[in-house]
């Protein structure tokens, strides 16, 4: 780390993504590159001897860069959006640069302290309930992802259970999502030995907007009482992956406190949404869950990763994940004890980044209001393209439109046969995506094959919306879409 070359490269990365941002819309957003395009360039051993910075960034100029997906181009409109930004990118410097380890408090006073801050900040923004927060007897952690959190709180519900039941009981033991739920529900279940057979997939329809019905959650754990199995964790969920619904929160929670469940509450695209008053209603209830994770790094301008957890007893999790090895013991009596947080506790990872310099410089670079501004402007525009789409008779809009997610497909043909329609759907996929000018992914609901659009690049303006918009009906016209 001589402080010369230390400058120099860094700048050098610098001034080479700075050249790229500009760029980045030039190129097609999903490459059409083959399987081993890029091994293929690069050779079978590293280097014996290091080579220079500008050797290194050109091979990524030209070896690398072809063979992304871009996902920070204004035009990528897939999955759902990671963003990046000014001040994501200038934490994440100040993060990586000073590389140090709040692994506990000891280890790293400062980082500990800004991460119990930043998330309490951060769950003030998105109308949580003081009992989610370290102000009111909670608190949060900054995970890398919604999976590794979710993981964390079945381990804390699993041991919470078993500490009644004994730990022959984790056979009865039960965990409830949706149809809709992120897959990580059931990966997390299996890693902290859930029985299989005890995941419950409760279906949702459209009548339901695709959430999950009390009724229908009741039914199932009903049953699984009467059959001497014992009711965990339920999922809810603020905006699904593949359709962006929303299960109800409060009547959710209701029916998972009636059976002693852990109630997590899943927004971690929608969460960031939340900090805008008029989406907040879909958090109401919130106060009876006993986790709630949101992602950042998805639509809040925070580079990857940072995914912030909030529990309602720290004590629950940290239960089922403390360990405490004579080499991580506090040896000063202060650093010690009640109070004190020591985030290996609160997740998988003993080594961890210091994620909270990101999310508060960003907090404090763009504000509560600069948020705000900056989410309503993607829903306005993933409206527009909504409006779009209900004016042309040849698409239909599928789901409601839920934040800034738009489901949509080309309607059947006068015979109204599916396959053929799903046939055609796929094809539009392809070839909006095969025109580098656009990138969108799918889902299937009720066996029908959609498009989804998320509007929600750092960089997306309206003109890329409308841009996008001509391409989808170009393309529609070439695949044959009846007129
Ligand atoms: N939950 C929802 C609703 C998601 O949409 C996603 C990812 O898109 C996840 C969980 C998983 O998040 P992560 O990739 O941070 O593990």
């Amino acid at each position: 780390l001589d402080p010369e070359t230390f400058a120099g490269e860094s700048r050098a990365v610098i001034n080479f993504l700075a050249e790229y941002y500009p760029d980045v819309e030039t190129y097609p957003v999903q490459p059409q590159s083959l399987p081993g395009c890029l091994r293929a360039l690069l050779p079978d051993a590293p280097p014996e001897n290091g080579e220079p910075i500008d050797v290194i960034l050109e091979e990524v100029r030209s070896h690398i860069v072809p063979a992304l997906t871009h996902w920070q181009s204004p035009k990528f409109f897939g999955y759902f959006s990671m963003n990046a930004s000014t001040a994501g990118f200038a934490g994440e410097m100040l993060s990586t640069g000073l590389n140090v380890v709040p692994l506990m408090r000891a280890a790293s006073p400062a980082a500990t302290e800004l991460e119990s801050a930043v998330v309490d900040w951060m769950g003030k923004l998105v109308g949580l309930p003081d009992r989610l927060l370290f102000s009111g007897g909670g608190g949060g952690v900054l995970h890398g992802s919604t999976c590794e959190a979710v993981v964390c709180t079945l381990a804390a519900a699993r041991d919470r259970a078993l500490s009644r039941l004994g730990h022959e009981g984790i056979l009865r033991l039960v965990v409830y999502a949706s149809d809709q739920s992120h897959s990580t529900f059931q990966k997390g279940a299996r890693i902290v030995g859930i029985p299989r057979s005890n995941f419950r997939v409760i279906r949702t329809s459209a009548a339901s907007g695709y959430g999950l019905t009390t009724d229908s959650v009741r039914d199932a754990v009903e049953a699984d009482v009467a059959s001497g199995l014992v009711p965990l964790y339920l999922c809810a969920t603020v905006g699904t992956t593949g359709l962006g619904a929303v299960d109800p929160v409060r009547d959710l929670g209701e029916l998972a406190r009636r059976h002693g469940m852990w109630l997590h509450v899943d927004a971690a695209y929608a969460g960031s949404a939340l900090i805008c008053p008029e989406f907040q209603h879909h958090i109401d209830g919130a106060e009876l869950a006993d986790s709630v994770s949101i992602n950042p790094h998805k639509w809040f301008l925070t580079n990857m990763e940072c995914c912030c957890l909030w529990v309602a007893s720290p004590v629950a999790l940290t239960s089922a994940l403390s360990t405490n090895p004579e080499y991580l013991s506090n040896v000063t009596e202060e650093s010690a004890g009640a109070g004190v947080v020591d985030y290996k506790d609160w997740q998988i990872a003993l080594s961890r980044p210091f994620r909270a310099m990101k999310l508060w410089v960003v907090l404090r670079r763009y504000g509560g209001a600069g948020m705000r501004a900056y989410v309503r402007r993607h829903v306005e525009m993933a409206r527009w393209f909504e409006q779009e789409l209900k004016a042309d008779g040849r698409f239909e809009v599928v789901a409601p439109t839920r934040f800034s997610l738009v489901i949509f497909r080309l309607r059947p043909g006068h015979d109204g046969d599916g396959d053929a329609v799903d046939g055609l759907n796929r094809k539009l996929l392809v070839a909006v995506n095969a025109s580098g000018r656009a990138f969108m992914t799918h889902f299937v609901v009720d066996d029908k094959f959609v498009i989804r659009m998320v509007v929600g690049g750092a960089m997306t303006e309206m003109q890329h919306v409308q841009d996008t918009w001509e391409l989808v009906r170009e393309k529609a016209e070439e695949v044959g879409a009846l007129p």
